[in-house]
């Protein structure tokens, strides 16, 4: 058997940020329950494995942008159907907003298909931020590339999160994406951090990568200055029209396996089932929520009651004996290195589910999730 530690750590153990790639490919080879076992066992150190947080996301501005992403209906260069459109008004931002507030949202994300903002964007973007956070809601953001400067407005604006993926390994980052460097979206993660904003960053797998590559994804999450307050696992939702449509599909275990290992490498994060969890039967969503996963993307439905879709998470989650969290935010102090997390309260079994709100174009939802 692979020579990794035997035991989970305790509660306030220091986190890692040391990984090697031997260390984290030992547990993505160690046997499938032993695997599940361990990245269980390290879930409830750390978080009610009964809780499942739900999160969603508004577009607020879709489709046009001039990156290549391989895997993105997004990209203006690929024929997907999607449309361009122009940034939301605020006040249409705001009428969302509301809506996922009455249906119980403690936190709004917002997305924009930009490669960056331009600095003439950001006015309107901090008012949407500012207006949405009077209303009572978390924010949160998926906007791009940031420079210092503009994650210090937005941040003054009220922004709480930011998610910038680092999508995959950097060894095989060079065959999805050819217009940015994965040191560009390092740099944006560090200019989030030292503003104070948390950072919400995961990754796609099935985009044709070797499980090497996938333990080298999650090893270079892990060794980020900070872990992670979110990690969104994405597996790809093949778009006609993109570069990866046709690629073969991932093993549904080996998506398993790589949530696990995601929740033992940042054992306080919220591991998050993100792009192409429609698509994933009632089975495998229990074995993701087995090995650690503990929070889920929505896609519009929130906002939509009555939603089929909806209906069928929340029949999942009665079927498993799970419940939507209320999130408080909080912070740990983890040996001595302070990590964010959100740490959700339990509000009974009628609570209807937290977070943000949404869109439903698929594949505008979906890239942005993946974005
Ligand atoms: S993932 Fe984001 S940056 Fe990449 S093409 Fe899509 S919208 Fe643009």
């Amino acid at each position: 058997m692979p020579a990794v530690s035997e035991s989970p750590p305790a509660r306030h153990s220091e986190l890692r940020h040391d990984w090697s790639r031997a260390q984290v490919r030992a547990l993505f080879d160690l046997p499938f329950p032993e695997l599940l076992h361990r990245a269980a066992s390290v879930h409830r150190v750390h978080f009610d494995p009964a809780q499942v947080q739900v999160s969603t996301l508004l577009s607020v501005k879709t489709g046009g942008c001039p990156e290549d992403c391989g895997y993105c209906p997004q990209a203006a260069r690929y024929h997907t159907g999607v449309e361009a459109s122009k940034l939301m008004s605020t006040e249409a931002v705001l009428e969302k907003a509301r809506q996922a507030k009455a249906a119980g949202a403690s936190r709004f994300c917002m997305g924009a298909a930009w490669r960056s903002p331009k600095d003439r964007d950001i006015p309107k973007v901090a008012m949407m931020i500012a207006e949405v956070k009077a209303l009572g809601l978390e924010t949160c953001a998926t906007l791009g590339m940031l420079s210092g400067d503009q994650a210090k407005a937005l941040k003054s604006a009220g922004l709480d999160y930011y998610n910038h993926n680092l999508d995959t390994a950097p060894e095989f980052y060079n065959q999805v994406i050819h217009t940015r460097e994965m040191q560009d979206r390092l740099d944006t993660l560090g200019h989030v951090r030292d503003v104070g904003m948390k950072t919400c960053c995961g990754g796609i797998v099935g985009m044709g990568e070797s499980r090497e590559q996938r333990a080298g994804l999650l090893q270079a999450l892990a060794n980020l200055p900070a872990h992670p307050d979110s990690v969104p696992i994405n597996r790809l939702v093949q778009v006609e029209g993109t570069p990866l449509a046709g690629t073969e599909p991932l093993d549904p275990f080996e998506f398993v396996r790589t949530v696990a290992v995601a929740r033992l490498l940042m054992p306080q994060s919220m591991v998050r089932l993100s792009a192409g969890r429609e698509s994933m039967s009632d089975e495998l969503q229990a074995l993701c929520f087995l090995a650690g996963a503990n929070s889920i993307f929505y896609g519009e439905k929130l906002l939509t009651t009555g939603n089929p879709d909806t209906e069928r998470d929340m029949a999942l989650f009665a079927r498993l004996g799970l419940r939507p969290m209320q999130l408080v935010e909080q912070s740990l102090q983890a040996g001595g290195t302070t990590v964010h997390a959100d740490i959700l309260e339990d509000t009974g079994t009628d609570a209807a589910p937290r977070s943000c709100a949404v869109l439903r174009d698929d594949r505008a939802a979906v890239s942005s999730a993946q974005a």
